[in-house]
């Protein structure tokens, strides 16, 4: 078992890179050892996939466990399904890749997001208009509290918008070696996301195949968000806020610009980059913690961030939202050794 003496660096195996250190580090490259780990030397245990949205504030006193198992096969599943086992430390990029290449269809959407597979589940990730959940059949993981396999199908796991039973209800508990996928080898797209039908109208495509989906996608995206091995960054920060239909009302009264989106069930999700936006925060600073120039949701580590920097960017925005809308933003990577008043979902506050 690949396993190193502490104290270990973990700024680049976050995108953020805060500087941080581990008291202990074991390279999972097989689901074998995780039966056999021993108790951490120091605290509890941390999982990392390819921390594209994990920030380290803070130094974690305990182990971390890095998952790079990896495996992918295929399996019919009747008629044009195909059932994808991908182990967790597959790249989700490289997964949708591999999944044009073989002609199956679903996952499109969703390319380009950084990260492991096994991670896709912990927020539900979504992008243009799909979301995880919507091709996910079930997933395997070691339940780190009871030591036993054991697995969840697509209702076992609590999805909702970028978040599941993994991230909000047990952070930690169990750890995820397989998920397992339903694609099609029919090609039946979903672009309905606006930004997405504009781009292929732009491009004068209407009905485009699943590679010039992908292309699109990869435009988009390269176009909005800064590449992390370039700009250190962790994707989007905050949640796009859900409230109730008589609160975007009220809102939507005095703002009527702002973008939202009704959900079934009736609630309404707001843009949280525009509202930060509108108070006038793109490119600003603190030291090298920065709001990103061209995407106002983006937070970046210019080079030398420090925690104390971050803390007080994010300080300042959260508190700005929420005087002039009335909104608490809540971050959307995991924030590790924040103070708990960032982490923790707070009650909304009044309007003004
Ligand atoms: C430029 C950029 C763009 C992004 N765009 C999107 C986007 O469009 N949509 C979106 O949803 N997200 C997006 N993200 C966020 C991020 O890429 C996803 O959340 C991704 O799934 C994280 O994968 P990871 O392996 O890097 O996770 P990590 O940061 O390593 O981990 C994230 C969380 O999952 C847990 N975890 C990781 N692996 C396991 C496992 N095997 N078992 C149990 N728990 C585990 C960790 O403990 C942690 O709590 C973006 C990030 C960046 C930097």
């Amino acid at each position: 078992m690949p396993e190193a003496p502490g104290p270990e660096r973990l700024g680049a195996l976050s995108t953020f890179r805060l500087p941080a250190a581990a008291h202990e580090l074991v390279v999972l490259e097989h689901p074998e050892q995780i039966p056999a780990l021993p108790d951490p030397t120091s605290g509890s245990d941390l999982i990392l996939g390819g921390g594209s949205n994990t920030v380290f504030l803070a130094d974690w006193p305990g182990r971390v466990l890095l998952n790079r198992i990896r495996g992918l096969r295929f399996e019919s599943a009747g008629g044009d399904a195909v059932r994808v086992f991908a182990a967790a430390g597959e790249s989700w990029h490289g997964l949708v890749r591999r999944c044009l290449d073989e002609g199956l269809h679903g996952i499109e959407n969703l390319a380009l997001i950084p990260g492991s597979v096994g991670a896709a589940p912990i927020q539900n990730i979504g992008a243009y208009g799909i979301e995880l959940d919507r091709v996910f059949e079930g997933l395997t993981a070691w339940d780190r509290e009871r030591c036993r396999w054991l697995r969840f199908g697509r209702d076992d796991c609590g999805f909702r918008y970028r978040d599941s039973r993994f991230k909000s209800g047990e952070p930690d508990r169990y750890l995820i070696t397989e998920v397992v996928l339903r694609l099609s080898r029919s090609f039946d797209p979903d672009l309905s996301y606006a930004s997405l039908r504009g781009a292929l109208d732009r491009g004068g495509i209407a009905r485009p195949d699943a590679r010039q989906l992908v292309a699109t996608i990869l435009r988009l995206r390269r176009h909005r968000l800064p590449d992390p091995a370039r700009l250190a960054n962790a994707g989007s920060f905050f949640k796009n806020p859900i409230v109730d239909p008589a609160v975007a009302r009220d809102l939507l009264d005095d703002e009527p610009e702002l973008p939202h989106w009704t959900l079934s069930g009736g609630a309404v999700k707001l843009a949280a980059g525009w509202m930060i936006d509108r108070l006038g925060f793109r490119g600003e600073r603190i030291n090298d913690a920065g709001v990103y120039a061209n995407h106002a949701l983006v937070l970046v580590n210019h080079g030398n961030a420090h925690a104390e920097d971050l803390l007080r960017l994010i300080d300042r925005i959260v508190g700005a939202v929420e005087e002039r809308f009335g909104i608490r933003l809540e971050p959307e990577p995991r924030l590790v050794g924040g103070s708990p008043a960032l982490v923790e979902p707070q009650p909304r506050a009044a309007r003004r």
